[in-house]
């Protein structure tokens, strides 16, 4: 497992949860555990390593639900009512890339996401 794989997929999505203003302490412990977590898991499936860094936003995004709430939110569509993009592909990649869940658009790929008021 090459570790600098791990330290991109971390930076991505911790660029993602701060330009959202969502890089709070419990968000960050959550990415970290994933990447921890993740980490092991591609050391036995090395082949996987495409998908880690989808995987990890994935995790994230479902501690946080559990949590804080909901990460990102989308605010780059026409529909009004609260509701979020989803990474795709839903393995976790290749190209992981945010995805509204509603309109089916893409937004960014993960890592990439506008900043709040952009
Ligand atoms: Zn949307």
């Amino acid at each position: 497992m090459d570790v600098a794989l791990l330290f991109e997929a971390r930076s991505r999505v911790l660029a993602d949860l701060e330009a959202r203003q969502q890089a709070t302490p419990v968000a960050v412990s959550a990415l970290e555990e994933a990447v921890s977590a993740r980490s092991w898991w591609a050391e036995q499936w090395p082949e996987g390593v495409q998908y880690v860094a989808g995987l990890i936003a994935q995790d994230v995004q479902d501690a946080l639900f559990d949590s804080t709430g909901r990460w990102p939110v989308c605010d780059w569509c026409d529909e009004d009512a609260e509701h979020m993009v989803h990474i795709q592909p839903d393995l976790g990649g290749p190209d992981p890339t945010w995805v509204c869940e509603e309109s089916g658009n893409p937004v960014a790929p993960l890592g990439q996401l506008p900043r709040r008021g952009d």
